[in-house]
Formats: C-alpha cells, sequence, structure tokens
C-alpha cells in the first residue's frame, strides 16, 4: 500500500505521516538540500516516517542513487526548521526538501557517490521544472540555518550540480594570503560585505561590525561557494567569489 503515486517518476513511495498543508503559499519556489547525518540510508528512511521523529522530507535519496518520496510536493515537509532567507522564515511552507544519505560530520564524513549525485541532479531537475524554481533557489540547508546547520557539507559537490544545470555557482577566487575582514572589525568594508550577503538572501543584519553571527554566515557562505577554506574569515576570495555571484545573478535575471 503506497498511499499516493510519486511526483517524480522512477521514485519509490513511502508515505510519511510528518507533514501539513503549506501555508500562505501553495506552490515550493525554492529546493532545500540536506545530508541525513545517520549511520545507514534504511534508519534514516525509518526515522523521517516515524511520527515521534516529527521530522521528514520530500524525498530521500540513498547512496545507490534509489529515489524515496515520503511526502506529496504539494504537502509541507518538515525538514527546515528554524531558518531563513530574503527574511523568508517558514522555509517548509515555501520549499521541497531533499535528504541526501550520508553520514554526516560527526561519523566520518564520506564523499557523496556518483551514481547517488545522478539521482539528485535528475530529481532537482525534475522538481525545477514542475515548479519553475530559480537556479539560485537550490540551496544547503547550512545557507537557511547558518550556525545551526552544515549539511549537505563542503564535500558536497555543487560543481557537478551546476554543470548538470542545477544551481547557482561561479567559479571560486583561489585562496590568497591578504587582508581579510574578521569577528572585531567594524566599518564600511563590514557593511558591504553583510550587504551582499544579505543581497544574495543570507539571513544577517547589515551593522558594520563584524559579529560572530556575521562569522557564522561567512562560514555558511563558504561551505556552499568557496568550499576549499571554510573559516568565516572574510578573506579577498571570498569578497570576490560573492560579488561574482552577485554579479552573475544580475545577468540572468535580466535575460
Ligand atoms: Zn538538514
Amino acid at each position: 500500500m503506497s498511499g499516493f503515486l510519486p511526483d517524480q517518476q522512477g521514485a519509490e513511495v513511502r508515505v510519511s505521516p510528518n507533514f501539513g498543508p503549506r501555508r500562505e503559499t501553495l506552490r515550493p519556489d525554492m529546493v532545500v538540500l540536506h545530508y541525513t547525518g545517520m549511520a545507514t540510508g534504511s534508519a534514516a528512511e525509518a526515522w523521517l516516517c516515524d511520527p515521534a521523529s516529527e521530522v521528514s522530507s520530500h524525498y530521500l535519496v540513498h547512496e545507490d542513487g534509489r529515489i524515496v518520496q515520503m511526502v506529496r510536493e504539494s504537502d509541507r515537509a518538515w525538514h527546515a526548521g528554524k531558518s531563513s532567507w530574503f527574511g523568508r522564515t517558514d522555509i517548509n511552507s515555501c520549499s521541497v526538501g531533499i535528504e541526501i544519505v550520508n553520514p554526516g560530520h560527526t561519523l566520518g564524513y564520506p564523499g557523496f557517490p556518483r551514481r547517488q549525485i545522478e539521482a539528485v541532479v535528475g530529481l532537482c531537475k525534475g522538481i525545477i521544472g514542475r515548479h519553475s524554481i530559480a537556479a539560485q533557489r537550490v540551496l544547503a540547508h547550512s545557507d537557511i540555518a547558518p550556525g545551526r546547520k552544515i549539511d549537505p557539507g563542503e564535500k558536497f559537490p555543487w560543481k557537478a550540480l551546476f554543470a548538470a544545470g542545477v544551481g547557482h555557482l561561479v567559479p571560486a577566487a583561489p585562496v590568497r594570503r591578504g587582508a581579510a575582514l574578521k569577528v572585531g572589525d567594524a566599518g564600511a568594508e563590514v557593511e558591504a560585505l553583510q550587504s551582499m550577503l544579505a543581497l544574495y538572501g543570507y539571513g544577517v543584519e547589515i551593522s558594520g561590525v563584524f559579529d560572530r553571527q556575521t562569522e557564522i554566515v561567512v562560514e555558511a557562505f563558504q561551505r556552499h561557494f568557496r568550499p576549499r577554506l571554510v573559516d568565516g574569515i572574510a578573506d579577498g576570495s571570498t569578497s570576490s567569489t560573492l560579488q561574482s555571484l552577485l554579479t552573475s545573478l544580475r545577468a540572468v535575471s535580466s535575460k
């Protein structure tokens, strides 16, 4: 007894009881990628379908590329938790959540197998096509919940997704020694950095003071867009990668 037909062709269905109706908006306009952070895929699948867990996602992608749908795309799954993007905080209502099986940082954090990533790409393309989701709205859980979440992490191959037509990315500027902004700094340059992060969507206060929250958001940005070095220090590479990301966004939206 499967419960519903999958939105994504080829997906298996295992119904999770953990969902509700989308609030305010009826259609998702964002995809949020996670890793499961549990020892095995089957344990994660069981957890996301356990009423006691009160968490779920629309999809789970196993290491072998098998896709399981647990919540209909039209419904609101419980995957994002306390989050924000462009000031919006009910991310569950406006997103489709994908849990990618990987034990995560506390359990060795292995790389993501190619078959699994190919399945994630196909799934994302399906979701993006069904809901006309913008490239820059395929995001990491860490992007929308900086400081609280670090998944799917710096090993997640955003480049491979982008090469296949999923997500928004620019080549990360090379890491070099030089001037950098860090905790304790203040002034116009910090304000400019915070403004750029906020302009991309990150939940950061534009105060002109490089505080712990700014550091946390810089780390989240690096984990997704400059994964070679995730240290919360806004070095030249971080700032210039952020700048080109915003420039390429303007190029995309003016087309
Ligand atoms: Zn997550």
